[in-house]
């Protein structure tokens, strides 16, 4: 027997978690499939930045994640940089990966995604019309049909490699090792370089120790697993001069500079997102936090296309974020080059710091990184908010906070004349599109703004100008009004 559904996402991910969610708020039947058996305990990312802060809160998200510490302060391949940008949740927020994980996971399966633990994807086949998925459970075989299959199945994505959907990049050099370390007190490192190497070390409350070392030179180890603690060990000591052999690794793990995109994000009805679409050194948490902005903008555009009217709007996925994940890619690579280059990089570093130093330097990287400065093409038009997120401007972001909870688009109407033509000209589209009155506000410029969704600006209007061809591009053919 072959189950039916709309959509399957493979991988259990924060990213196949998040693109869940948003399938649920756009309306779709999702069926998640994981191998795991639990969420994974392993300690990874644990930053999230400013434009994840703002998405989380629209998607209502914040109050159960308590209150993560939040810092000002990130860096650039170790220069430190101030991340501060126009936002209230400018900065970093630490939140553990697993935490992330487990918020994500509730909502996804309180918004009615079915999550199937302990089922491994083998096949798919996308058969033109619909993609069939062969999985593992309990010892049988199942298959599962859906009109689109979202890979969300990590850095050795299954999915792509059955499809053999090409990656083109860079293979690893260099590799850093990482344990969380108990039981010694090592003094606090900040990306501190050394003679022989570079070294982080940095205490958390719960008395754990995060190590980072790399020796300067030193290529990538053949490694059939995890390095042992007693490698960290050494390495440490070359480059530090410390023993901290007394210790106790609670994790140890190595990860390298591989820098790899997917050519393609989209290969017929399987979209990629997360870790699956581009592999990359999780430079200042970095790689996490693309992934989870993968999700958000693939998640509403499949919920949409699903009605078969769309398929320039699902092209625009790989359009809008394999943009994105090539320029933060690059940004992973100079800062890989600042962290692990020997002293021939010290000049580089230098000059660099200099510029950081000077304001508009300081806010083009930090804009790059918190994620606040993405801009996706956008319809023709002069509005200087076309394609960039809805500025968190606090009455504005407020008036639109109405909707984004249940994941749709809003019509801002900024003149009470104009809003009751904007219904009329919306009603075929008031599945996916509310209309807000926000009032007059000279900041905008316009009378009406279309914001997706995900949050980006992708319509601004005046007078005259009716907003269908946009709604028509965004939200695929309307649907009959009486
Ligand atoms: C050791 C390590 C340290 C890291 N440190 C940082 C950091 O400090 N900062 C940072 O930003 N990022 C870090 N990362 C990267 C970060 O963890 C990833 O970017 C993030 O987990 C990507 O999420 P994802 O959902 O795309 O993939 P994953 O989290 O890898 O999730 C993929 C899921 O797919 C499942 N899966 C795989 N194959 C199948 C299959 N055939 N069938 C069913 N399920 C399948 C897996 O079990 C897994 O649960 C680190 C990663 C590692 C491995």
């Amino acid at each position: 027997m072959v189950e039916q559904t709309q959509v399957i996402v493979v991988g259990a991910g924060p990213v196949g978690l998040m693109v869940a969610g948003e399938l649920r708020l756009g309306g779709a039947e999702v069926i998640v499939l994981e191998q795991r058996t639990e969420i994974s305990e392993e300690s990874r990312a644990s930053t999230l930045h400013a434009r994840t802060m703002e998405i989380f809160d629209a998607r209502g998200l914040l109050d159960d994640l308590g209150a993560p510490a939040n810092e000002q302060m990130g860096h650039f391949g170790g220069i430190p940089l101030d991340l501060t940008v126009e936002s209230r949740f400018s900065g970093l927020w630490k939140v553990p990966q697993t935490r992330t994980e487990e918020l994500l996971c509730s909502w996804t399966t309180a918004l009615g995604a079915d999550l199937r633990r302990g089922w491994r994807v083998s096949a798919v086949r996308d058969d033109g019309d619909g993609v069939v998925v062969t999985a593992e459970a309990d010892g049988r075989t199942r298959l599962l049909r859906a009109a689109f299959v979202v890979g969300a199945d990590g850095t050795d994505s299954t999915v792509r490699e059955l499809l053999g959907a090409e990656c083109v990049g860079e293979s690893a050099t260099r590799e850093l090792l990482r344990a969380d370390v108990v039981g010694i007190e090592i003094r606090p490192r900040r990306f501190e370089r050394l003679e022989r190497g570079f070294a982080v070390a940095a205490r958390n409350p719960a008395g754990v120790t995060r190590l980072m070392v790399h020796r300067y030179g030193c290529s990538v180890g053949a490694r059939s697993g995890e390095p042992s603690f007693a490698e960290v060990v050494r390495t440490w000591h070359e480059v530090t001069g410390e023993d901290i052999g007394r210790g106790r690794a609670l994790w140890v793990n190595a990860f390298d500079d591989t820098s790899r995109l997917l050519r393609e994000y989209r290969t017929g009805r399987v979209f990629f997102v997360g870790d699956a679409a581009h592999q990359q050194m999780p430079s200042g948490g970095q790689a996490l936090n693309l992934g989870l902005q993968d999700a958000v903008n693939l998640g509403w555009k499949l919920a949409v296309g699903l009605d078969g009217t769309a398929d320039e709007l699902l092209d625009s996925y790989h359009g809008e974020r394999h943009a994105v994940g090539s320029r933060i890619l690059a940004n992973i690579r100079v800062q890989t080059e600042l962290l692990l280059g020997g002293p021939q990089v010290e000049s580089l570093r230098r000059i660099l710091g200099e510029l950081i130093a000077q304001e508009q330097v300081r806010a083009h990287l930090a804009g790059m990184i918190s994620g606040v400065d993405i801009r996706y093409p956008a319809e023709p038009g002069s509005h200087p908010w076309l394609g960039s997120r809805l500025p968190d401007l606090p009455r504005v972001a407020a008036t639109a906070a109405a909707t984004p909870r249940e994941g749709r688009a809003v019509m801002l109407g900024f003149r009470h004349e104009r809003v009751a033509e904007l219904r009329t000209a919306v009603r075929p589209w008031s599945h996916r599109v509310e209309v807000v009155s926000a009032g007059p506000d000279d900041r905008v410029g316009d009378d009406a703004l279309l914001v997706r969704p995900d949050g980006y600006v992708v319509w601004a209007g005046s007078e005259d100008e009716t907003p269908s061809a946009g709604l028509r591009r965004w939200f695929g053919a309307p649907r009959s009004v009486n």
